[in-house]
């Protein structure tokens, strides 16, 4: 262990959406199998809080760690890459900064003192870091930085960055992810929006260790040496990033260009072993896989300005990956729009070409009809349906309607007046929403389900009891449970301590499951989580017959 934990931050040049995170979540995996304790944290710049209160299409998936905190994707990038469960210590938002500090002010721990963005400010983020650093014991951290060098809004950051290390240098670094355009008229690599960025960089005070080259392609050799000269770094030190088709293959990328063991020189560290071979074999596989398995995801998060329904859902779909290469079969997502059902029945039909429908978390009215006709579809179909949160919610609704003959019934989120609120707001919620404190206040994170023995769920988990990330204020009516079950719908998971309903499934359908939290959060490229490897068994057998 060496003696003090070494920090590597990477900050954007020249445009948003690189694929900073993934080349975040890479660097830490090659030093992972380098034999090191390499742990990731995110840095995003906006003033919000947490990613809690943001519209999946603006900022893409909220993805919730084990302790309860809402954060963006990088999150789960970074834990899916390294197979670790992170906690909030390693997500931090000028919001969350700035509310430290100034609750510090007010119980008077600055002792009277001016309390200044420079330097009280980055000394929070200082703070922070190494607490996170602490927290997940790490030796390497790689710190990203959101947003692109020389924005006003990341600036504290880079000065906090620029602080630490000119505390000491030998256990600081600094890789700027860039961007290369080969714009269509010239055909040719540019690399002056490079040499920009690093001079933005270098004003912050700041000297990039590597220059990290996203682009269409490879980089060539004349690009490398004008990128070295003009931003004086050393040729070595400019790693070619080009487009891939999985981003599971970055890692390897890296690897091939001995990145992790260049990283490693400049701190004085030597590599304690070489391992990336499962990780390896398994994206060999993945290519080699001719037959597919057809999953349609529900949703209504659609494409709408810079985000894309794969962004909305991208643990969901990741799930999906990582269960059918565990199976050995190529995952075939479609997006299916909800509302399509609902302006004309007759799209239902489509849903014949699937082998397998998943109706994922969401909020709100739209699109809910649409949904509730799909699940009924699987339903009498025999078509595995897996319902993540509004999907079990919805199915629990359309069981009540079509089944039970309740009329109307419904969740008290879309219709507060329906007679049969089968799904209903948690008891502690209302007092929340009455006092308008939306920010961070669903149920969240982790808690314990125990699984009823025999059960559809306990098999596919294999154990009695697991424990799950939830992010919902509504849940099944206790009240309706037991007619619910006399019907054939049944409560195979259930938290113990507050007896919360957390999965249900019907007994007479091949797969026909739904919980109450989001199993997406705990998948993983080499460790697939369960139920989602259960469901596209189900899919693929129903391929076979
Ligand atoms: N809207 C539902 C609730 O709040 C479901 C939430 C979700 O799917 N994440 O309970």
């Amino acid at each position: 262990m060496p003696k003090s934990t070494r920090y590597l931050f990477v900050m954007g040049g020249v445009l948003s959406g690189l694929g900073k995170g993934i080349a975040v979540s890479s660097i830490a995996r090659v030093l992972q199998g380098m034999g090191y304790r390499a742990s990731a944290m995110k840095i995003d710049p906006y003033v919000n809080v947490d990613a809690g209160t943001m519209n999946p299409t603006e900022h893409g998936e909220v993805f919730v760690t084990k302790d309860g905190l809402e954060t963006d994707q990088d999150i789960g990038n970074y834990e899916r890459f390294l197979q670790i469960e992170l906690s909030r210590d390693s997500y931090m938002t000028t919001g969350q900064v700035y509310l430290s500090v100034i609750r510090r002010e007010r119980n008077l721990e600055y002792r009277g003192k001016t309390v200044r963005p420079v330097p009280d400010i980055p000394n929070e983020v200082i703070r922070r870091i190494k607490r996170a650093a602490q927290v997940t014991r790490a030796e390497l951290m790689i710190i990203e930085i959101g947003g692109t060098v020389g924005e006003y809004e990341n600036l504290l950051f880079l000065e906090a960055a620029r602080m630490m290390h000119l505390q000491d240098p030998t256990a600081v670094q600094f890789l700027l992810v860039s961007y290369l355009p080969i714009p269509s008229k010239l055909g040719e690599m540019k690399t002056k929006p490079t040499q920009h960025a690093v001079r933005a960089l270098n004003a912050a005070g700041i000297h990039p260790d590597f220059v990290l080259c996203r682009a269409e392609r490879p980089i060539d050799q004349p690009r490398r040496e004008r990128i070295s000269v003009f931003c004086n770094v050393h040729p070595d030190d400019v790693v070619s990033a080009p487009d891939v088709t999985s981003v599971y293959e970055v890692p390897l990328n890296f690897e091939r260009q001995g990145l992790g063991q260049k990283i490693l020189n400049k701190f004085l560290l030597a590599p304690r072993r070489r391992d990336l071979r499962a990780w390896r074999a398994l994206l060999q596989r993945v290519g080699r896989f001719r037959r597919g398995v057809r999953i349609g995801m529900v949703g209504k998060y659609f494409s709408t300005g810079a985000f894309t329904l794969s962004d909305s859902y991208l643990s969901v779909i990741e799930s999906i990956k990582h269960a059918a290469w565990a199976i050995g079969v190529r995952p075939e997502i479609s997006w299916l729009d909800a509302e399509s059902f609902e302006r004309n029945r007759r799209n239902l039909k489509l849903l014949e070409r699937y082998d397998g429908l998943i109706v994922p978390g969401g909020f709100g009215a739209r699109g809910v009809e649409g949904k509730i006709s799909a699940i009924e579809y699987a339903r009498r179909h025999h078509l595995p349906y897996f319902g993540l949160c509004y999907g079990l919610q919805l199915a629990v609704v359309e069981f009540a309607r079509h089944v039970l003959k309740l009329k109307r019934a419904h969740t008290t989120e879309i219709d507060p007046r329906t007679p049969h609120p089968v799904i209903d707001m948690l008891a502690e919620q209302r007092a929340k929403l009455k006092a308008r404190d939306f920010g961070g206040t669903m149920r969240l994170g982790e808690y314990r389900c125990r699984l009823v023995p025999g059960s559809l769920a306990y098999q596919s988990y294999g154990q009695p009891q697991v424990f799950e990330r939830h992010r919902h204020r509504y849940e099944v009516t206790n009240r309706y449970r037991a007619a619910l079950e006399r019907a054939g719908l049944q409560a195979s998971g259930v938290n113990p301590d507050r007896n919360l309903v957390e999965v249900m499934e019907l007994k007479q359908h091949p797969f026909f499951l739904g919980v109450q939290f989001h199993p997406e959060f705990k998948s993983y490229p080499l460790a697939p989580h369960p139920l989602f490897k259960r469901f596209v068994q189900a899919a693929i057998h129903r391929q076979r017959s």
